[in-house]
Parts: C-alpha cells; sequence; structure tokens
C-alpha cells in the first residue's frame, strides 16, 4: 500500500507529463492558427496549394492527437481501460512524447523526472489495461547494475548462479519471484532483455531499470504489458544500484490477481 505522501508525489509526476503533452498540443494548435492566418493573405496559387494541404494534414493530425489526449486523460482519471480507444492514446503518447520532454527540457525541468512521469503514466495505463484479464506468466527484468560490483558469479548467466550472500538485491529478487512463480532475468542491456521477452514469452513484464532505459523500453515493447519500477541508485548511476521491493512486488500482484 503506498502512503498518501507517496500517492501525491505520484499525482505530481503524472500532472507533469500531461501538462506537458497538452502544452505540445498547444503549440499544434498555434501552428494551424498560424497557418489560417497565412492562406487568409493575398498570395500565389501555389501558396495557397501548399496551404490547404498543410492544413488539411495539421488538422487530421491535430484531431487525431487531440482525441488520443483527451482518451488518455480520461482513462487515467477512471482508470479505466477503453480497448477501442488504446492505440490512439498510444498514437498521442508517442508522439507528444518527444516534443513534451524537448518542451520540459527547454522549460528547465529534469529530463529524469519528465521520463519518471512518463513511467507513472504509462504503468497506470497498463493498470487500468490489465485489470481486464488475468496474467499467467510474470516476466521480472532486472539490470545487471543491481548485482553488487564485487561478486563474480555470473548471474546474467543464470540468475541461480547467485549464491545469496545478500549484498545485493538479486537474492530477494529471486526469492520474489520464485514466490509468484515469476521468471526472473538479469539483463546487462537492451538486446539481451529483449532476448529474454522472446525466449521467455511472458504474458507480462515488470521491468525494473533508470528512468532512460525503462522510457526506452516501455516504448519497444508494444505487445506485452510492461510495468517499469524505477531503481534507485545510492552510489551513482550503473553499479551498486537497489530497488524498492515492495514496488516490486505490488507490480507482479498487479498482473497476477488483476488489481
Ligand atoms: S546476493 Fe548473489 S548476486 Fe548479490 S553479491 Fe551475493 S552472490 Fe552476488
Amino acid at each position: 500500500m503506498l502512503s498518501p505522501r507517496l500517492n501525491v508525489t505520484e499525482r505530481t509526476r503524472k500532472r507533469l507529463f500531461i501538462g506537458l503533452l497538452s502544452f505540445s498540443l498547444l503549440i499544434l494548435i498555434l501552428a494551424l492558427l498560424a497557418s489560417i492566418w497565412l492562406l487568409r493573405q493575398k498570395s500565389l496559387l501555389l501558396n495557397r496549394i501548399i496551404l490547404i494541404i498543410l492544413i488539411s494534414c495539421v488538422t487530421a493530425a491535430f484531431f487525431t492527437l487531440s482525441a488520443g489526449l483527451l482518451a488518455l486523460i480520461w482513462s487515467l482519471w477512471r482508470s479505466k481501460t477503453y480497448p477501442s480507444l488504446q492505440n490512439i492514446m498510444a498514437a498521442a503518447t508517442k508522439f507528444l512524447f518527444p516534443f513534451a520532454l524537448h518542451l520540459g527540457k527547454w522549460l528547465g525541468w529534469d529530463e529524469e523526472k519528465i521520463k519518471n512521469s512518463y513511467i507513472q503514466v504509462s504503468n497506470q495505463l497498463v493498470k487500468a489495461k490489465t485489470k481486464t484479464y488475468p496474467v499467467k506468466k510474470v516476466l521480472l527484468l532486472a539490470p545487471h547494475c543491481l548485482q553488487w560490483s564485487g561478486c563474480s558469479h555470473k548471474i546474467t548467466m543464470d540468475v541461480r548462479n547467485c549464491q545469496g550472500c545478500g549484498k545485493c538485491p538479486v537474492i530477494k529478487l529471486r526469492e520474489l519471484a520464485g514466490r509468484y512463480d515469476a521468471d526472473l532475468a538479469i539483463a546487462t542491456g537492451g538486446t539481451f532483455a529483449r532476448k529474454f521477452i522472446k525466449d521467455k514469452r511472458p504474458d507480462a513484464v515488470v521491468a525494473i531499470a533508470c528512468e532512460r532505459d525503462l522510457t526506452s523500453g516501455i516504448q519497444d515493447i508494444v505487445r506485452i504489458p510492461v510495468m517499469g519500477v524505477v531503481n534507485e541508485r545510492p552510489h551513482g548511476p550503473c553499479a551498486n544500484t537497489s530497488v524498492d521491493l515492495e514496488k516490486v512486488e505490488e507490480a507482479i500482484k498487479y498482473f497476477i490477481n488483476g488489481g
């Protein structure tokens, strides 16, 4: 159970992402208005034809993205899924996310915070989507940087090579995976992560990683629901990282129990 304080933080994170998406859409509207203004100017026939084509494209994009964004906000607000709107929501998120990211950076916001916000939104959409069907096979995908840097056991080859000394969270993750009959894989990068998914063919994935890897991973994996848990980096990035095991368990339970 999340504490009320954490809930407030997560709500703020989601608002940041939705705010940036909406602002990106506003910029598109301004571009549309500028085109209309240009069209009203006395100009050559060719200019008018180009403008008409441009306006048609921008208008179509605008309506598609608006519908996707509105569906996304509605879905998040109601915590409900609308299967017929999934594609349009995914398209709006995918298309507007790079704009939102650049806009946020331009406004001086931290890139990690924006990506974290995206992960929270994506998680909530996944929760809403998977509420309706039970998931049998979960793959718990963890990054290699969770392993204690002094450990010599090759856990990326086979996580059973972990000797359970307790110096890093790998043994706890192994226990957790065992408890819920989930597969656990330790990946050294995106290529290996994709390979594990292809080999294990899970119904759902709980992925632990930094904001950057999770964001690209979530966008990469389209057919399987992915719940992201951001890792903790008390010693800096990519070495001796950690993870909140409660959040990992909560994500696995969500898939298995359907909420
Ligand atoms: S818990 Fe396992 S992976 Fe972590 S340091 Fe100990 S033996 Fe190595």
